[in-house]
């Protein structure tokens, strides 16, 4: 997996200061992306183990305690990305006490797969949908149209 941008100190993707990950790949092509630069899977840089440890230091960093972790892109659930990002979730949960997982997907909970689902089953926060410029609202939280919905799926 490749990634764009990583901010360990974060405070407007999600709720309470997070670490998050912005990762490279996404087939949707929703009219009126902002983020273009990331729909090819061979843009950015290598999402490596050492990203991988550096940002499960980050979220375990006292000195500025973290929320938890927020995935968007690109999309995390995009196939080729499943595989790193259920490594990294899977640490998260078993190295970081406490912290809960964001996950921005422009596939709906609906239509995912046993693979995108095993990931899903490990996040705390997920905003699911394509972006549609009809139904474009800046005003709503955490998500860009009307049509996208945020599923709380744990009491975190
Ligand atoms: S899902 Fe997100 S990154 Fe992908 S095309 Fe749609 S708005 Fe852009």
């Amino acid at each position: 997996m490749n990634f764009h941008q990583y901010y360990p100190v974060d405070v407007v993707n999600g709720e309470g200061t997070r670490c998050t990950l912005f990762v490279a790949g996404c087939e949707h092509q929703c009219r009126g992306c902002y983020n273009q630069s990331t729909w090819s899977l061979c843009s950015g840089q290598l999402f490596d183990q050492a990203m991988e440890d550096n940002v499960i230091a980050d979220l375990n960093d006292t000195r500025i305690k973290r929320k938890g972790l927020s995935l968007s892109g690109g999309d995390p659930l995009h196939p080729a990305n499943v595989a790193a990002v259920l490594k990294l979730v899977q640490r998260v949960k078993r190295e970081c006490e406490g912290k809960n997982i964001w996950l921005w997907t422009g596939y709906t909970l609906a239509e995912l797969s046993d693979e995108q689902r095993e990931v899903v089953q490990l996040i705390d926060v997920l905003i699911d949908g394509k972006f549609e410029k009809d139904l474009a609202d800046p005003s709503l939280p955490w998500r860009g149209s009307s049509n996208q919905t945020v599923h709380r799926l744990t009491e975190s």
